[in-house]
C-alpha cells in the first residue's frame, strides 16, 4: 500500500486472515488490527503478542461483551443506545473505562447498522452519563458501490457531523477520531479529514473464506 500521510493511522483488518498472516504484519511493525466478530477476536488477542492495539469494528451483541471488551483498545462500532448502555454496565463493575467511536449509518442500503445523525446527537448530549466510557469521535462505512459520487455523499455526510459536533460540544474533548475509508475508499476519505482508515483486503490480499 502507498504511504498514508503520517497523522493518518492505518487500522489492519484482519477478519478471517489467519494468525500467521498478522503476525506476518506484526513483524513488518504494524500494531494496530480490526477484527469484527467477537469469537474471532478473542481467540486473535490472545494468540497474538500483547503490544497489539485491537479495535473490534463489527456489530457487537450485549452478550458478547465479555470476548470484546477485555481485550479492545477501542470499540469502533458502537451502533445503539443499548450497547453504549451495555458497554457503559460492563465497564463501571469493574471500574474502567472503554475507548468507543459511535458509528453513523451512511448511505449503504444493505446494512442497517448505525445511528441517525438525531440518534447520535441524542447520546453525545447525554455523554456525561457514561463515566466509563471515552468517546473519542466517529466511524461510518461508505455505501458499496463504485460511484465516487455517492461515496463523497457519504463522507461530506459524516465529515460536516463530525465538524458540527465539535463545534456544538467542546466539552467532548476526546473526540477526535474519524474512521472512514476502506480498501476501496481510502483515498477519499482522506479528502475528507479521516484520522483512520480501516483496509483489508489491500493490506492482507483476498480473505481466505466467506465474503462478510
Ligand atoms: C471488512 C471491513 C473493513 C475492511 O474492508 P476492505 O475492503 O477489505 O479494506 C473496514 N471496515 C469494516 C467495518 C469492515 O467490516
Amino acid at each position: 500500500m502507498e504511504q498514508l500521510p503520517p497523522d493518518v493511522k492505518l487500522l489492519a483488518v484482519s477478519k478471517f486472515q489467519p494468525v500467521e498472516a498478522l503476525m506476518e504484519a506484526y513483524r513488518c511493525g504494524q500494531r494496530r488490527f480490526g477484527e469484527n466478530r467477537a469469537q474471532e477476536f478473542a481467540e486473535k488477542a490472545k494468540a497474538l503478542p500483547s503490544d497489539i492495539e485491537w479495535h473490534f469494528i463489527g456489530h457487537l451483541q450485549t452478550n458478547k461483551l465479555k470476548l470484546v471488551l477485555p481485550y479492545a483498545y477501542m470499540v469502533q462500532s458502537v451502533d445503539s443506545v443499548r450497547l453504549v448502555e451495555a458497554i457503559e454496565a460492563w465497564a463501571a463493575r469493574r471500574d474502567r473505562t472503554v475507548r468507543i467511536l459511535l458509528e453513523e449509518h451512511l448511505g449503504a442500503e444493505e446494512t442497517k447498522q448505525g445511528f441517525t445523525e438525531a440518534e447520535l446527537r441524542e447520546v453525545l448530549a447525554h455523554a456525561e452519563q457514561y463515566g466509563h466510557l471515552r468517546f473519542c469521535g466517529l466511524m461510518g462505512m461508505a455505501t458499496r458501490t463504485g460511484d465516487e459520487a455517492v461515496i463523497r455523499r457519504d463522507f461530506g455526510r459524516i465529515a460536516g457531523l463530525r465538524q458540527e459536533i465539535l463545534t456544538e460540544m467542546p466539552q467532548l474533548k476526546d473526540f477526535t477520531e474519524l474512521s472512514i475509508g476502506m480498501s476501496g475508499d481510502w483515498r477519499l476519505a482522506l479528502e475528507y479529514g479521516a484520522t483512520c482508515v480501516r483496509i483489508g483486503t489491500a493490506v492482507f490480499g483476498p480473505r481466505p473464506g466467506p465474503e462478510k
